[in-house]
C-alpha cells in the first residue's frame, strides 16, 4: 500500500468480496451511500463524479437487477457506461474470460463491473486490468454490493446492524448472498443465524461464525430480520429436496412463521424471487413488514457509492497504460 493510499478511507483499487474489509471500510462505503439516497429521490439526480470515466458491465451469467442498477449508478454520475452481455462457451470458459479481459483492457476502461458463473473467475480477472473491478456476482462465492445494500436497507429500517439478530434462510450453500451477508454483519457486530435443510447447508457451516438452524420455527424464533434467499436450480446438481410443494411447506416464509419473529420483524429478500417456492406472495407485497422495494432502491445508491469511490481511488495516470 503507497503512503497516499493509507490515509484513504478505502484502501482498495477493486471490491472483489466483502471477506477481508474492516467495519471502518464497510462503515465508509455505507456512509457514502447513504448521500445518494437523497440524491436519487429528488428530479434532478445528476452529479457529475464520473464525468469523464468509462465504465464496463461485463456479464457473463444473466442478471437484470444488478445490471441495470450499475448502469443507472454509472449514469447518475455521469459516466460513460456500456453494457456487454457474453455467452459462455462451457468448454473455455477461462481463454474467454482472460480474452475478454485483455481485449477490454486495451479499451482503456476505468471501471469494470463483472458477473460470472465460476467462483474467482472476477478475481482472477481483476488479476489481468489496470482499471478497478467490481464483483457484481462470482458463482457462489460473493456478491458484494448486494450484501451492502442489505445492510444500508437494515441501517436505515432498524437505526443500527450491531445486536439485530438476522435469519438468512434458504438455498445457502449455493447463495453468494449469503456469503457476503454473512461477512459483513458478522463484522459489523449483528448475531447472523443461518436457516436451511441440512442438503441446502454449506459443509462446516458452523465455522461461518453464524448459528445453524434446520427448523424453520427456531430458526426465526426472535429474530429482528428475516432474509430469504432464492433456491438456485441452476446450480442444482441433483436433487436437494424433495418437491418444492414440501419446500415451501417447511421452509417457504408465509405468515405463520413470519409470526414467529419479532413483531417488527423486517422481510427481505435479494430477488428475483420465486413466489410461492421461498416466500409466499402476500407476505413479499406486505409492504408495512417487507422491504424488498426498498433493497432495490438502495441498490442504486450503493452502486453509485462504490463506483464514485472506486473511481477516485484510482491514478491519474497509471504507468502501466501508457
Ligand atoms: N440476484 C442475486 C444474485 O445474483 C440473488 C439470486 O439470484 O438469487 O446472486
Amino acid at each position: 500500500m503507497t503512503a497516499e493510499a493509507a490515509i484513504l478511507p478505502f484502501p482498495h483499487r477493486h471490491l472483489l468480496g466483502i471477506e477481508g474489509l474492516s467495519p471502518l471500510e464497510i462503515g465508509h462505503l455505507l456512509d457514502q451511500s447513504e448521500t445518494y439516497v437523497e440524491v436519487n429521490r429528488q428530479a434532478e439526480k445528476a452529479k457529475s463524479s464520473l464525468l469523464g470515466r468509462t465504465i464496463v458491465n461485463l456479464f457473463f451469467e444473466n442478471s437484470t437487477r444488478t445490471r441495470t442498477s450499475f448502469e443507472l449508478a454509472a449514469k447518475r454520475l455521469e459516466g460513460d457506461v456500456i453494457n456487454m452481455s457474453v455467452a459462455t462457451s462451457s468448454v473455455k470458459k477461462g481463454e474467454t474470460l482472460i480474452d475478454t479481459a485483455m481485449t477490454l483492457n486495451a479499451m482503456h476502461p476505468d471501471v469494470l463491473v463483472v458477473r460470472h458463473p465460476d467462483s474467482g473467475a472476477v478475481k482472477l480477472l481483476s488479476e489481468k486490468v489496470n482499471c478497478a473491478v467490481i464483483n457484481a456476482g462470482d458463482g457462489s462465492h460473493e456478491h458484494p454490493t448486494q450484501a451492502l445494500l442489505d445492510a444500508l436497507t437494515i441501517r436505515r429500517r432498524k437505526g443500527r446492524i450491531a445486536g439485530l439478530t438476522i435469519a438468512i434462510c434458504g438455498d445457502i450453500v449455493h447463495s453468494r448472498v449469503a456469503r457476503s451477508n454473512i461477512h459483513l454483519l458478522t463484522t459489523m457486530g449483528a448475531r447472523v443465524r443461518i436457516v436451511a435443510p441440512r442438503t441446502l447447508l454449506p459443509t462446516a457451516a458452523d465455522r461461518f461464525g453464524v448459528e445453524v438452524f434446520t427448523d424453520m420455527r427456531e430458526g426465526l424464533d426472535g429474530c429482528d430480520i428475516i432474509m430469504m434467499l432464492r433456491l438456485q436450480t441452476e446450480r442444482m446438481h441433483g436433487n436437494f429436496f424433495p418437491s418444492i410443494r414440501e419446500y415451501f411447506k417447511f421452509f417457504g416464509l408465509d405468515y405463520e412463521k413470519v409470526a414467529l419473529a419479532k413483531p417488527d420483524a423486517l422481510i427481505m429478500h435479494p430477488g428475483p424471487m420465486n413466489r410461492g417456492v421461498e416466500i409466499d406472495s402476500d407476505v413479499a407485497d406486505d409492504f408495512g413488514r417487507s422491504a424488498i422495494r426498498e433493497q432495490v432502491e438502495m441498490g442504486v445508491a450503493v452502486r453509485m457509492a462504490v463506483l464514485q469511490i472506486l473511481a477516485a481511488n484510482l491514478p491519474s495516470t497509471d504507468p502501466r497504460n501508457l
